[in-house]
């Protein structure tokens, strides 16, 4: 599986590969038998069913790291925050931010474009609960660095969103970008503001946009405005547009 991403020469391909993954038995089970049963609402629909791959431009300035697929959202529709209530906030947001084309995101192929961005998910299978273990994070980990290697030459800003996002983030940095890690790792909240040198992403924290931090008003449109304000200052879209 290391094998397999590293040797990924372009996303496509990255893409591609990590689609067809099997590495991890709980979780292929569970993405199996989420496809097979299916939610009563997408009953007459067809499942992806399997790994979700990264979504956005191959010269993304602005990283965005999820923490997983949705079970229902990109479980169902093969893109990420896809089809699912933290996708609409997302891609709301993305939009007002004039990162997206769109303010919405429902399926595949519904004509969504990202500009100077990429979305990705420290985990490509959805886990049940929404929890993925830590040897799974481990597992799926190559996929994650192999997507940011790729990107690396544009790559200015990081967005997690949540603190498993966050905590994928720092292994990444000795893996790919051969620095160490700093230690103490900074600690994860809203606005968390991380740099380092400048052949490193900055490092933003956000609350994850998940239904239990906006239905609950922890995390406003107003709040994810200014997290994306401030990635789009940091990666110099401001004055490039
Ligand atoms: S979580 Fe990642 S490593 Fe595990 S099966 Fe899915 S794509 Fe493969």
């Amino acid at each position: 599986m290391l094998a397999r991403a590293t040797r990924a020469g372009d996303l496509a391909e990255l893409d591609g590969a990590v689609a067809d993954c099997f590495a991890c038995p709980r979780l292929v089970a569970w993405r199996e038998e989420v496809a097979a049963v299916r939610r009563a609402a997408f009953r007459d629909q067809e499942y992806w069913g399997r790994p979700v791959p990264g979504f956005g431009v191959p010269d993304a300035r602005i990283a965005i790291l999820g923490l997983a697929p949705a079970a229902h959202g990109g479980n169902r529709t093969g893109r990420i925050f896809t089809g699912d209530r933290s996708g609409d906030v997302l891609f709301a947001a993305l939009h007002r931010a004039g990162l997206a084309n769109q303010p919405t995101s429902v399926a595949a192929d519904d004509c969504l474009a990202l500009r100077h961005t990429r979305i990705a998910a420290a985990v490509r299978c959805a886990p049940p609960d929404n929890k993925p273990s830590p040897a799974e994070r481990d597992t799926c980990a190559p996929w994650l660095h192999r997507e940011i290697d790729l990107i690396r030459p544009t790559l200015r800003v990081v967005v997690t969103l949540g603190a498993f996002a966050w905590a994928a983030w720092w292994p990444l940095l000795r893996q790919v970008y051969g620095v160490r890690p700093p230690t103490p790792r900074p600690g994860f909240g809203h606005g968390a503001h991380w740099s380092g040198d400048e052949a490193v992403p900055q490092v933003l924290g956000c609350y994850h946009v998940s239904q239990q931090n906006t239905f609950t008003g922890r995390l406003t449109p107003t709040m994810l405005d200014e997290v994306f304000a401030r990635a789009r200052h940091l990666a110099g879209l401001d004055e490039d547009g």
